[in-house]
């Protein structure tokens, strides 16, 4: 008689292990997202990814720290972990490395090329002055068929040689002219598109040059972030383009206020970071509440079909930069201060 075998389970194959784990770590990602009301942004689906999946320890850690801690994990909060982590600090760097693997390889293709030109041109005169001298020479010696065969040859040869030494100097302008695309693409990577004020990239980078002088120097050095008060309405009401050009317009004023003492640049969102060179957390302060006032006090309208923004307002937080080993948890304590001036009712400076 024959015995049927009892159902087995399958054992999952390992690209379907793969497919669940993947589908759970989706799943979590998306319940992170609502859990916290967060925007599914590009960076913020990648911060979220890389601490959930535990590809950045630093990350989970911070994440699994605020979830204990009770505080809210919302943007602001988001945009700073990223920025303090050191993990994702190199992912900043990722570009600047990229350029600078593209103009080492030009470098070393500009050179090939020069080289390579510079040896056609000297076989090709050599060639010249030999086929000149068999011409002068050779006909009494070597029979002329013999002579014509070698002389159309080397003719041939020079025609090949001249042809590759133009292509050679061809390469070389599009390396010189890949080299200052290259310039032009390192001074873009600095500058935010929509403002066209420097970029966070551009700024972390004064910030540690600044921080290094300050410490130099002994003269003091302050931080300040600046957050749009209400923005998100301003887009509902109005739409995303107006939200867009009320950034500029922002973007335009405090850059309007830059000058040697002060660096401006966007630091992302509807957020702006600001650097006081030389002034204290006093001088700092008097300083921003000036623009801030100024800005509280226009009306903005929107050009494109004449209805009034209303008022609108940013909140600011300042604190000082000790030294350089105080950089990072000085703009924590000015992201906190701006916590602060929202949690005060919005449209002031505090300064920690
Ligand atoms: P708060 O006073 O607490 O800062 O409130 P808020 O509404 O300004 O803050 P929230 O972080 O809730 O919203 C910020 C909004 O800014 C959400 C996002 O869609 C919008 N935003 C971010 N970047 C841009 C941008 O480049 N252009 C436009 N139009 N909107 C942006
Ligand atoms: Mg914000
Ligand atoms: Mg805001």
């Amino acid at each position: 008689m024959e015995m049927s075998a009892p159902p087995e389970v399958p054992e999952k194959d390992s690209p379907s292990r793969a497919r669940d784990a993947r589908n759970e770590l989706l799943d979590r990602i998306r319940e992170f997202v609502m859990k916290h009301d967060l925007n599914a942004t590009g960076s913020n689906l990648a911060a979220i990814t890389t601490a959930l999946s535990g590809s950045n320890a630093a990350l989970a850690k911070a994440f699994a720290a605020r979830e204990i801690s009770g505080e809210p994990i919302d943007q602001r909060w988001l945009d700073t972990v990223v920025r303090l982590d050191p993990e994702t600090g190199q992912r900043m760097n990722e570009l600047e490395e990229l350029m600078d693997r593209m103009e080492y390889s030009l470098m070393r293709f500009a050179q090939t090329a020069k080289s390579a030109a510079d040896e056609t041109t000297e076989q090709r005169g050599a060639l010249d002055a030999q086929l000149r001298e068999m011409k002068r020479t050779d006909g009494d010696l070597t029979p002329q068929a013999e002579v014509d065969r070698v002389i159309s040859l080397s003719k041939v040869m020079l025609d090949r040689l001249g042809q590759v030494e133009i292509a050679m100097e061809r390469s070389q302008a599009e390396s010189d002219q890949l080299r200052a695309n290259l310039a032009k693409a390192r001074i873009e990577a600095d500058v935010d598109h929509l403002t066209r004020l420097p970029n966070r990239r551009a700024f972390e980078r004064r910030l540690a040059s600044a921080a290094q002088e300050a410490q130099l120097s002994g003269k003091p050095l302050c931080v300040a972030f600046c957050d749009v008060d209400h923005f998100k309405s301003i887009n509902d009401t109005h739409g995303h383009d107006a939200g867009d050009r009320v950034l500029v317009t922002i973007a335009s004023l405090l850059n309007g206020n830059a000058s040697d003492e002060c660096f401006v640049a966007r630091h992302g969102g509807e957020e702006f970071v600001l650097l006081f060179y030389g002034l204290d957390a006093d001088a700092a302060f008097n300083k921003l509440d000036g623009i801030r006032s100024a800005q509280a006090m226009k009306q903005l309208l929107n050009r494109e079909n004449g209805k009034p923004f209303g008022k609108v307002t940013f909140s600011g937080g300042i604190a000082t930069v000790n030294s350089i080993e105080d950089m990072r948890d000085a703009l924590g304590r000015a992201d906190a201060a701006l916590y602060q001036a929202k949690e005060n009712g919005r449209n002031q400076i505090m300064v920690i």
